[in-house]
């Protein structure tokens, strides 16, 4: 399966500074040097690894120059795919790149699917298959944070946290193998009370990663928040005001879900998701009136819920209708505009809904626009999150892996309490360690491996 060379066209599909056809192979550099003519005349294959060459890339039939390019030279294993890697640096255009990519497939290369690459780096041993999930989370970041973690990930965070705990689970089933074949040896170690330790241990280990995955979701999505009111009452200034202070907005992709706005910015270095039911560029009236019917959907879907009021006036019906909608969320409730009078109170929320935070604020005197974001940071508690020494799940097949391993350990302590044989208790802790091994790609399915890798981008 790995004995064919792969290419494929590595950047933009899109007219661009520069575009990368990528050659992956053993055959990589023999089919460069049927088509690139170096300034110095001289071949790839008696160039060093990891240099730089300059020339045309010229079609052999027609000799006729097709691009001015480029071409580094890196021979394995020091390469993404652990195989000689070839990357013609050509001037960024759709045709030239196709034609380039076209030349080098006449020439024996076969076109890579969609990740195949990074699919070369796992089988050869380069990445671990979370380290190979950690690319497609990398180029899809929406978060400077979620980057953060995906780098860590590929770093082998991942791969780290679940080798240890499947050493620990491998090590106990050593030992119970060892006295189901050696009966005659007294095997100390494995009373019961011993393996119900060592099952314990193994059980908070899984559980701590499962845990992970609450503020692992928020570090990849973002905190999903919908600011809701009715209109007026200073939703799209409070947005603007958060964007402003803002420097540092996250990404600009402003997409449309449901006809609502997102966007996404970094409170206090916590990736936050805003979604506005009113507009977040637009401010047309028209828009705005469907605001109420919009807030139901998006409240459903929140994390957290800013539901703004306007306090210089009384409460109304409209208030107490989105009040309504919002009661079992996480809700921080603003009573606005207080630069201009106090006609709601504080008490006068709380009598609404039990123990909820409300934070008196002038958007337009930036007034509680701080303890706003405090409060936020305080309820999700992302208030320190360091990569360095934490582990963040953010991959829901991880999460899943982790919760049947956790079902599978817990299976083996109920075996014991219920006086099962030994050899019962091996059966689930084989499948923890396998679903384990899922994770990390060492116990894994060909399907799932195609199903992972088809979710890349083409020349990745
Ligand atoms: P939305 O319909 O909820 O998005 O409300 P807007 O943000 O469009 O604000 C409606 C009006 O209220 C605008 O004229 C704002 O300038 C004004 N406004 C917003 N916040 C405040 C505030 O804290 N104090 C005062 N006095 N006016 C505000
Ligand atoms: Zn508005």
């Amino acid at each position: 399966m790995l004995d064919h060379t792969i290419a494929a066209i590595s950047t933009s599909l899109s007219a661009s500074g520069i575009g990368i056809v990528r050659i992956s192979g053993d055959e990589a550099i023999a089919i460069a040097d049927r088509l690139f003519q170096s300034h110095k005349k001289k071949q790839l294959k008696d160039q060093k690894t990891h240099t730089l060459h300059y020339g045309h890339i010229v079609d052999p039939k027609e000799d006729e120059i097709v691009d001015e390019v480029l071409v580094s030279i890196m021979r394995g294993p020091d390469t993404y795919t652990k195989e000689d890697i070839i990357e013609i640096n050509g001037h960024g255009g759709v045709i030239v790149m196709q034609r380039i990519l076209q030349l080098v497939l006449t020439h024996g290369a076969t076109l890579a699917e969609p990740g195949e690459f990074t699919k070369r780096a796992f089988l050869n041993g380069r990445l671990d298959l979370s380290g190979a999930e950690a690319v497609i989370d990398i180029i899809n970041a929406k978060t400077n944070l979620g980057l953060k973690s995906s780098m860590h990930q590929l770093k082998g965070a991942v791969y780290y946290h679940v080798e240890e705990v499947r050493r620990e689970i491998l090590e106990l089933m050593a030992h119970i193998e060892a006295s189901i074949d050696y009966p005659e040896y007294d095997i100390e170690e494995l009373s019961d009370d011993h393996v119900m330790g060592k099952l314990e241990r193994i059980a908070k280990g899984i559980h701590k990663m499962i845990q992970s995955s609450e503020v692992g979701k928020m570090i990849r999505e973002g905190i999903k928040t919908a600011i809701v009111g009715k209109p007026n009452v200073g939703k799209s200034s409070l947005l603007n005001a958060l964007l402003k202070e803002d420097r540092a907005i996250v990404t600009d992709i402003a997409g449309t879900t449901r006809d609502v706005l997102e966007e996404y910015m970094n409170l206090l270095g916590i990736p936050v998701r805003i979604m506005d039911t009113a507009g977040i560029r637009q401010t047309d009236d028209e828009v705005e009136k469907i605001g109420v019917t919009k807030s139901k959907a998006v409240v459903e879907d929140a994390d957290l819920v800013i539901m703004m009021l306007d306090a210089s006036q009384k409460i109304t019906k409209e208030d107490r209708y989105i009040l309504d909608l919002v009661v079992d969320k996480q809700v921080i409730v603003l009573l606005n505009k207080i630069d201009l009078s106090m006609e709601i109170k504080e008490d006068d929320i709380r009598a609404l809904i039990e123990g909820v935070t409300v934070i008196p604020t002038s958007v337009v005197d930036e007034r509680g626009l701080e303890e706003l974001q405090k409060v936020i940071k305080d309820m999700f508690l992302l208030g320190d999150i360091a990569m360095d020494d934490g582990l963040y799940i953010t991959n829901v097949r991880h999460k899943v892996s982790l919760e049947r391993a956790l079902k599978s350990v817990e299976a083996v302590k109920a075996s014991i309490q219920m006086g099962m044989p030994e050899d019962c208790w091996s059966i689930d802790l084989k499948n923890a360690y396998g679903d384990l091994g899922e994770i990390t790609g060492d116990h894994v399915s060909d399907d799932l491996i195609e199903e992972i890798f088809s979710q890349f981008c083409l020349g990745k």
